[in-house]
């Protein structure tokens, strides 16, 4: 076994071997430019795209031309809020989100609210979750779009979509779901959870950074407003020139997630309850946020009372945790997923994430357990004496 080991794959995956192997040649003497319509490598190029928007489409059970590539979830989620809302605007000038969205979601609905839209944040209960009834009640005649996250990035937890989807599709509203957590963990079917945008991102499953989708409901097309202008790529809904390896390492991790999905999350669920079974058995104070059923097989998020998460993850050296989203660490402030779900936070603090991948060990899980158990007993003896001293 190898240190540092990495135990944070909710904020990204190392790339699956096969991936790198169908990307190499598209890196390489496979170059074309897949707008070009008067060449082989052109063609080539193109027909290697339309394969892998076909492999991403299927895991959601959608149709290849309903896949709209982008540079991640990111720019979807963006596209997503402001492209729907833009060409919504006639009809409605109201969006309800998540209140423990990513900032990806939460960032482009406080720029709605600056161009006039009603913003509503739906709370979430203690397990992270938000209750139907709360999305159903905030619905007003001139809502358009809700945005509600598959699985939490921070704490796993997974939304009743198709409890909402039911009530969204009686109503008229389209519903946006940021799925690049749940994406290839857990089952998702537009169809069947009346899904009508869905954001994806390809290097949270093994695949290539800078590389993701937008799912588009085909009958949606006629209310986009492009955000961008340019060659018309992809129906007109993104300019710009493919990232044509990308895509194809996209491609190929969303089939080798959709060909393992029942056995890797088994497997990493199962690793995942003995890594929590470790800590409780060797340490008190040890709380699980989240949902207990409701959540991803691949994330753990644990606090651990009187312990600062951030003085456990400097104490721990050779092991690759988190405390919060990768994208809120550079700041200092507690998470606003687990504050939203009534946390304090000095227990926001004390709460670290801990996330499985393909390539995680049971001997992995052993030794991280093993680590984190010796250094939160330091750490607690350490400010027990700190205490007594004063
Ligand atoms: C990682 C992540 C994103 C950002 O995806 P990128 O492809 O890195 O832009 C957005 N939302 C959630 C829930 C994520 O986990």
């Amino acid at each position: 076994m190898r240190t540092p080991v990495f135990m944070d794959h909710q904020s990204t995956t190392p790339l699956d071997p096969q991936v790198l192997d169908a990307m190499l040649p598209y890196l390489g003497p496979r170059f074309g430019n897949a707008s070009s319509r008067s060449h082989a490598f052109g063609w080539d190029a193109a027909q290697a795209v339309e394969r892998a928007r076909a492999s991403v489409g299927r895991v959601i059970g959608a149709r290849p031309d309903e896949i709209v590539f982008t540079s991640g979830a990111t720019e979807s989620n963006n596209l997503a809020l402001a492209g729907a809302a833009e060409g919504l605007k006639e009809r409605g000038r109201h969006v309800i989100v998540g209140a423990t969205e990513h900032r990806a979601v939460l960032d482009p609905a406080r720029r709605l609210e600056e161009t006039g839209f009603r913003v509503t944040r739906a709370t979430v209960d203690r397990s992270g979750r938000v209750r139907t009834g709360d999305v159903a009640s905030a619905l007003a005649p001139d809502t358009v779009l809700v945005s509600l996250m598959a699985a939490n990035n921070e704490v796993g937890t997974l939304h009743p979509l198709r409890e909402v989807g039911e009530i969204t599709r009686g109503r008229g509203v389209w519903l946006h779901t940021d799925a690049a957590q749940a994406f290839g963990r857990v089952r998702l079917d537009v169809e069947e959870m009346g899904l009508d945008l869905v954001s994806l991102s390809a290097h949270k499953i093994h695949g290539p950074k800078g590389v993701g989708a937008l799912y588009v409901r085909s009958g949606l097309l006629g209310s986009w407003s492009p955000q961008d202008r340019g060659g018309g790529h992809e129906v007109g809904l993104r300019s710009g020139t493919l990232n044509v390896p990308g895509i194809v390492g996209f491609g190929v991790a969303a089939d080798l997630a959709r060909e393992s999905m029942e056995e890797d999350s088994a497997r990493l669920a199962a690793l995942r309850d003995r890594l929590l079974a470790i800590l409780r058995a060797e340490l008190g104070g040890v709380e699980l946020n989240g949902h207990a059923r409701e959540r991803l097989p691949n994330n753990l998020n644990v606090r651990f009372e009187g312990v600062d998460g951030e003085a456990l993850l400097t104490a721990l050296d050779d092991v690759a945790l988190a405390t919060g989203s990768a994208c809120m660490s550079a700041k200092k402030e507690p998470s606003h997923v687990l504050q939203a779900m009534g946390l304090g936070p000095d227990q926001a603090r004390g709460s670290v994430r801990f996330g499985l991948g393909r390539f995680t060990t049971g001997e992995e899980v052993e030794y991280v357990a093993r680590r984190v158990v010796e250094e939160v007993s330091r750490l607690r003896r350490v400010s027990a004496s700190d205490r007594a001293a004063h």
